[in-house]
């Protein structure tokens, strides 16, 4: 029997397409199952006779990395006809081009001049090294206003993954940058230099490294040739720096597969193109086979309809045509409420209602463009009870205390880090900044500094600490469990709602245990962190039932049965106002198929008409007043089942048009707002640009 019945013919032929002929590109629409068939692909491959040890999978995410690892396995067990308590293979190099990057460059460091205990900076981290260097270089105080650091590493990124001349990218994406080139120039080169002295690599660098490494023939000859496979999935969002890699790697192409959907991109900030995908077949000689997937199996046919609808009005796009099989059902639902209050009460309703028709909450997801949005519905949420974990908000890592302690443990591994020795110095009690800049300066054992007297008794403390942690008793966990009793008392002293935060750091010793080791803990946790951060409901323990809230971004690849997508107004979906440049716009549009694409039965897009606004300024609070997106205009509107407000509950606003959306430009109202903080200069980038989740 064949293993894969479920499979359907074109699905098959891209699981059994031999890897001597070359490699293989999969563009197929959502839903179409090129992740499913990229999990079989593995499995086939290993009853072919490959070794899982020598398949080099990448993914989008660890979440993403674990999926295809369990469904790569379920297909072998039943395959192989496994018993189910046999223990399924183990992919080891499985996992997102960042943590393969940094998994190499450790193995690789003694041959490269690397510390082999190097720090991965997160990209808070990168934004405070860039602020020290900086302010060090004396541009924070030049006269014309020198970018922000924030500013300044989004450029620095782009150009690394762009890999295009730092002047072409000013001018076409920062223009209001132009006159500060020259000096651009010299903080990158001053930041790249403290790196290197600090023994540390940002997320940009760690690609940056692995396409030098494979530059090198031999390496890289080594490196490709410890892999029999590579396969990569959402090949829509490699950049140029990942495509290249992925050509060394396997240089004539035999063994590789992709998949991807050129409708689903959207990750241009981070330099990423449609066009690796389009031209990827092209890389190779002769080119990769492509092959395509039409039939969704994922969403009703409504739901399939209005995607398909919102995604044809895309400017430009492999054209496909999608079909299901699945019996009809209703269309997506199109909802208009006053408000943002509104919304949150409606969506809370909606979801216990399908709870109570029995669809457990993590069956349901809520999503939103930007972290924000869901601000009050998170409100909401907690009010009534209801669980929920939240995607791509604010990262567990950028929590405070979970900073500190790990600055500890970077510290412990890698002495030059000053980043991480600032970090951990600055909860001694005592050490003010004139103390931490000598210990920066200081040369000898750590022992031998010399603290504040009032510093003196915690100062050793944290030395026993690190001889510890550097010590030959090192031992992981253990190590973490020090560091927390040590940090125990400073959290206290520190935190008003310590308690609070006590939970995170149960959840980190928790992930702990599921690492080998100190570094490998680390910077997996740095590359791919946990995004479950702690709600006022309470924390949903594991095996409880919790509503799913994610960014779009980070829903990307997942499915639910009851999707609902926040704000489809214009000024949030699309959120590009500053631009509106037409690129950026499109790529927004490709953000709201996603979203769409991710339901499988239930579909509810939210239009709230009215937007609460504090101002910090002296007028007051305000409401601003919002279109519905300009993604779903009216020849959509037949796609959708249009719910509108009650008339008597409609909005009061300037330009009431019946029970249409209230004609008001939120674009110039939003723009208004922010001029007067800009100080007549240009639009600045969109606020939420740089909360993209990673
Ligand atoms: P996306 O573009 O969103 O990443 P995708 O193309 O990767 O989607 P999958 O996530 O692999 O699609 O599959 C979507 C759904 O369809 C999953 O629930 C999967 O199990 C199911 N599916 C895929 N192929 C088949 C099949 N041949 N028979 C039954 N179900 C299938
Ligand atoms: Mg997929």
């Amino acid at each position: 029997m064949h293993p894969f019945t479920e499979l359907n013919p074109e699905q098959r032929a891209a699981v059994e397409h031999a890897p001597e002929a070359g490699p293989l590109l999969v563009v197929a629409g959502a839903g179409s199952g090129k992740t499913m068939t990229l999990a079989a692909r593995v499995a086939w491959l290993v009853l072919q006779g490959a070794d899982p040890q020598r398949l080099l999978l990448l993914t989008f995410s660890r979440r993403a990395a674990g999926e295809m690892a369990h469904r790569a396995c379920r297909l072998l067990h039943e395959a192989l006809r496994l018993p189910s308590t046999t223990a399924p293979p183990v992919l080891p190099w499985c996992g997102t081009f960042h943590s393969v990057a940094a998994r190499l460059l450790r193995e690789e460091a003694p041959h490269i001049g690397l510390a082999p205990g190097f720090t991965v900076l997160d990209r808070t981290d990168a934004q405070d090294l860039l602020a020290m260097t900086r302010q060090a270089l004396g541009l924070s105080e030049s006269e014309r206003r020198f970018p922000l650091a924030g500013t300044c590493l989004a450029i620095h990124s782009r150009t690394v993954n762009t890999r295009e001349p730092l002047s072409v990218l000013v001018e076409t994406q920062w223009p209001w940058c132009r006159d500060h080139i020259v000096d651009l120039q010299r903080l990158f080169a001053a930041y790249g230099e403290a790196k290197l002295q600090q023994q540390s690599l940002d997320f940009d660098d760690l690609l940056l490294a692995w396409w030098h490494l494979m530059q090198v023939p031999e390496m890289a000859a080594r490196i490709g040739g410890r892999f029999d496979h590579v396969l990569v999935d959402e090949v829509q969002d490699v950049n140029r720096l990942q495509a290249d890699i992925t050509q060394a790697l396997k240089p004539h192409g035999r063994g590789l597969t992709a998949v991807g959907d050129d409708a689903q991109s959207i990750y241009a900030f981070r330099g990423a193109d449609v066009r690796h995908i389009l031209d990827w077949p092209q890389r190779f000689s002769p080119p990769a086979r492509v092959l395509t997937l039409e039939r969704n199996y994922r969403s009703t046919p409504g739901i399939l309809q209005a995607s398909n609808a919102v995604i044809a009005e895309a400017h430009e796009r492999f054209a496909k045509r999608l079909w299901t099989e699945r019996p009809p059902a209703g269309r997506p639902r199109l909802v208009t409420v006053v408000d943002e209050a509104a919304q949150a009460r409606g969506v809370a309703d909606a979801v216990l209602a399908q709870r109570e028709a029995g669809l457990k909450l993590k069956r349901q997801a809520v999503l939103f463009r930007t972290s924000t949005h869901s601000a009050p519905l998170e409100l909401e949420l907690a009010r009534r009870g209801i669980p929920f974990v939240k995607y791509g908000g604010l990262r567990f890592l950028e929590a405070a205390h979970v900073k500190d302690v790990l600055a500890v443990l970077r510290w412990a591994d890698n002495p030059a880090s000053q980043l991480a020795a600032l970090r951990a110095a600055r909860l001694v009690p005592g050490m003010g900044p004139a103390s931490v800049r000598r210990l920066l300066g200081h040369a000898g054992p750590l022992a031998a500094f010399k603290p504040p007297a009032a510093a003196a008794q915690a100062w050793t403390a944290l030395v026993a600490l690190m001889a510890q942690l550097r010590g030959e008793a090192a031992a992981w966990p253990d190590d973490l469990t020090r560091v927390l009793a040590w940090y125990r008392p400073h959290l206290e002293r520190l935190y008003e709602d310590a308690r609070v935060r006590a939970a995170d750091l149960e959840q980190l010793a928790h992930m702990a245990a599921g690492q080998r080791s100190r570094e490998r803990f680390v910077t997996e946790l740095t590359l791919d962190p946990p995004e479950a951060s702690s709600n006022e409901a309470g924390p949903p323990l594991r095996d409880e039932d919790y509503l799913i809230l994610s960014t779009i971004h980070s829903a990307k690849g997942q499915e639910w049965n009851a999707v609902h997508v926040l704000n489809v107004v214009d000024g949030c979906l699309p959120a590009d106002l500053a631009t509106g440049r037409s690129a950026e716009i499109e790529e927004e549009r490709r953000l709201l198929y996603v979203a769409m694409t991710r339901a499988r039965d239930e579909l509810t897009l939210w239009v709230p008409q009215r937007f609460h606004v504090t101002q910090q300024r002296a007028w007051g609070d305000r409401h601003l007043y919002a279109l519905r997106s300009r993604f779903v205009p009216d020849t959509l509107l037949s796609h959708f089942e249009v719910v509108q407000p009650a008339r008597a509950n409609a909005v009061e606003g300037p330009a009431d048009t019946g029970t249409a959306p209230l004609g008001i430009d939120l674009a110039a109202r939003l723009r208004h707002e922010w001029a007067p903080r800009l100080g007549g200069g240009p639009p600045p980038p969109v606020p939420d640009r740089g909360q993209n989740p990673v």
